[in-house]
């Protein structure tokens, strides 16, 4: 064999200063490159001894392992794979890897920010400089009659490359660290970094310090080759022990001994058949659960799982967990792991996965992702799309499902999933057009509803001041069915029992997300409206009787404008079914809506008093008590009460008027003292 000395065919003298550089944020990625690229020449030769062109030495593993040593500071990885000859260490390492690594230079030469590459594919290899100042390759390729390959680069573009001493077929690559980067080789770090990277591998992938691994190689040499010797090796000593039983103690003592002097056996790092990749049909739910459960450390068990498994017209598999939420604020916090062929890319893209599935948890793998572009060539990449929606629809699928033919299970989750599935629906039309028949109502009496019950309940003909007018017609009038709700079941107490009382239903809406969503609701439903139901008084809450004079409208006005010294007090004078309710605040829908948006820009409170109206029921005794007597000495004082008897179950009091109530109370209860 020549020996080759020669410069690396870039143009760039700066490349390795230039890698450095903006590969800064993620420089842990070259355990994942070179480990991956072990994992491939791994597989290759597996495939090659399966197609009978090569043969492999009986009891040769088939493994990656990585050797770390933070005194000398260096890092070793080394694969059992097929290895490289000389002329293949020159094409793809000097040659191809290089001119890779250039154009993936060129192209991102403008781009300093870092998160603009994912995954940095395409650097490969040379990512080793990233925290190496030398790197060396030893290779024996499994070709017959291959030579053993030395080569070597200290980080600036010159490289050897010389007959190596390598006696096994594979490759060793040694890193010799940098000065900024000794910390990759403590074994606590790179047992880190290796978990998060090559958890899924599909070669097994073990962990040593040079110690421990010099003492692994010392046992290897001496296990026994044939596994079957091995074996009865093992029967043999087992029979004696049961022998033994009668021997009692001394027995057990040996054993004990002798399992104290055994090293435990290594373990993978690396789980080379992870549940996405096996069958639904062949996957049981104790295996979805513990797979959570180890990949999310995610002790609460999730409700349910989608297994993706596509092949056709892409290659995707994943599971997606929807998990179970203790509070509204912790939903905001998914995780889904994207993976490439196994190899673990990111969390969260944002440009494959759609926005409200990062509220679920789960794995995705896809080996057709286009990774060595940036995040927006990623965004507009038509492909990506197709993804997103293949992914969208089966969630949806998901959903209709369980829907259909688990209703009771539904129900239950439903209290868990509704703020995602809202989420959903807001951020993504087809998600809305796809699960709609799937949307649940909770109603008073802890029903579900579907839209499409909310849909049959009786309708009424209403005033529709923005429906056109017809030239000499009255305005039209709009078939609508009003749907009451209820945002806070504890607050609007009084109005619930109302409500009942009346045989009328309501439906429960306490997420801030419902909101937005029973305004996109109405938009799609022509005739549903939403009212909470202390919006307006309506038709089957009032008595029979015959209307409010406007004579005790006007005085009822009067009286109260008077006594709370407001003179823009809204009053509405009732007839209420029920005698106990003095008084009531109601706001109308279209103002509730309007606060709430100025809410969600921050816009809230603006000092002004509250544009609710006060209703007054005429058949109540105290309200008529004030009407009788508007000169009566405590009338003042009961006004004030009744107003903020109505204000408490309209909204949290303010801490003045709350005070101010508290105290007026007390002076209530002395009067009836005297
Ligand atoms: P990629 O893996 O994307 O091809 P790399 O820069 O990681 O790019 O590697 C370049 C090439 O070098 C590989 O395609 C492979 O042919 C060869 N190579 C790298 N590492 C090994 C290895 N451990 N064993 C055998 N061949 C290797
Ligand atoms: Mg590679």
């Amino acid at each position: 064999m020549e020996n080759k000395q020669g410069n690396l065919s870039i143009n760039s003298e700066n490349l390795f200063p230039i890698i450095k550089k903006w590969l800064y944020s993620d420089h842990d990625i070259f355990y994942r490159e070179l480990i991956s690229n072990g994992c491939d020449a791994v597989t290759k030769l597996h495939k090659l001894a399966g197609m009978g062109e090569v043969t492999i030495p009986e009891g040769k593993k088939e493994r990656v392992v990585v050797v770390v040593d933070e005194k000398e500071h260096t890092i070793r990885v080394i694969d059992t794979g097929i290895g490289m000859t000389f002329e293949e260490v020159d094409e793809y390492i000097n040659q191809i890897a290089f001119s890779g690594a250039t154009a993936f230079i060129e192209k991102y030469k403008d781009k300093t920010s870092d998160d603009q590459i994912i995954g940095h594919f395409g650097l490969g290899f040379y990512s080793a400089f990233m925290v190496a100042d030398q790197v060396t390759i030893d290779t024996l390729s499994c070709q017959e009659g291959a030579a053993p390959v030395h080569w070597t680069c200290n980080g600036g573009t010159e490289y050897s490359m010389e007959e190596g001493a390598r006696t096994e077929v594979g490759t060793e690559i040694t890193l010799y660290l940098n000065e900024d980067s000794y910390e990759f080789s403590h074994e606590y770090r790179a047992r880190e970094i290796i978990e998060k990277y090559c958890s899924f591998m599909p070669v097994e992938i073990y962990l040593f310090t040079t110690e421990a691994w010099e003492k692994q190689m010392e046992r290897e040499a001496t296990e026994v080759v044939e596994p079957e010797a091995a074996e009865a090796a093992e029967t043999v000593e087992a029979e004696e022990a049961a022998e033994n039983v009668e021997g009692g103690e001394s027995a057990e003592e040996d054993k004990e001994e002798e399992e104290e002097k055994k090293e435990p056996e290594p373990q993978s790092l690396s789980d080379t058949n992870p549940l996405w990749a096996k069958h639904p049909n062949d996957c049981t739910e104790e295996e979805y659960k513990e797979f959570y459960r180890k990949v999310f450390h995610d002790y609460k068990e999730p409700l349910f799982w989608i297994h993706l498994n596509m092949d056709y017209p892409f290659n995707l598999k994943g599971i997606l967990y929807f998990p179970k939420i203790n509070n509204e604020y912790e939903s905001a916090e998914g995780t889904i792991k994207l993976y490439n062929n196994r190899v673990f890319i990111a969390d969260n893209i944002k440009e494959v996965i759609p926005e409200f599935l990062l509220l679920l948890k789960g794995v995705i793998d896809c080996p057709d992702l286009p990774l060595n572009v940036s995040r927006s060539a990623l965004q507009n990449d038509g492909f990506v799309k197709k993804i997103s929606d293949y992914i969208t629809k089966k969630v949806a699928d998901k959903l209709n499902a369980l829907c259909n033919t688990e209703r009771e299970s539904y129900e239950k989750y439903w209290e868990d999933i509704h703020p995602f599935i809202k989420y959903g629906c807001l951020k993504d039309e087809k998600f809305y057009d796809r699960v709609k028949e799937s949307l649940l109502f909770r109603d008073l009496s802890a029903k579900y509803l579907t839209l499409k019950d909310l849909n049959e309940m009786p309708s009424h003909m209403e005033d529709d001041p923005a429906a056109p007018k017809e030239e000499g017609k009255e305005t039209p009038l709009k078939e609508v069915i009003t749907v009451g709700y209820v945002t806070d079941e504890v607050q609007q107490s009084q109005y619930i029992k109302m409500y009942q009382d009346a045989g009328m239903n309501a439906v429960v809406l306490p997420s801030n997300l419902d909101s937005p969503f029973i305004t996109m609701l109405e938009q799609k439903n022509e005739k549903l409206h939403f009212q909470r139901i202390d919006a307006d008084v309506t038709g089957d809450l009032r008595a029979a009787d015959e209307a409010v004079p406007q004579e005790t409208t006007d005085t009822l006005t009067e009286i109260f404008r008077k006594a709370l010294d407001r003179e823009d007090l809204a009053v509405k004078v009732e007839n209420l079914k029920d005698e106990g309710i003095a008084s009531m605040l109601t706001l109308s829908e279209e103002s509730r809506r309007m606060q709430e948006m100025l809410k969600m820009y921050g816009i809230s409170d603006m000092g002004q008093d509250t544009p609710a109206t006060l209703v007054l029921n005429t058949r109540n005794p105290l309200v008529r008590y004030i009407l009788e007597n508007r000169e009566g000495e405590h009338t003042e004082m009961f006004c004030k009460q009744v107003y903020d008897l109505a204000a408490i179950s309209h909204e949290p009091m303010k801490a003045d008027a709350m005070a101010e109530f508290v105290r007026r109370s007390n002076e209530i209860m002395l009067l009836l003292t005297k």
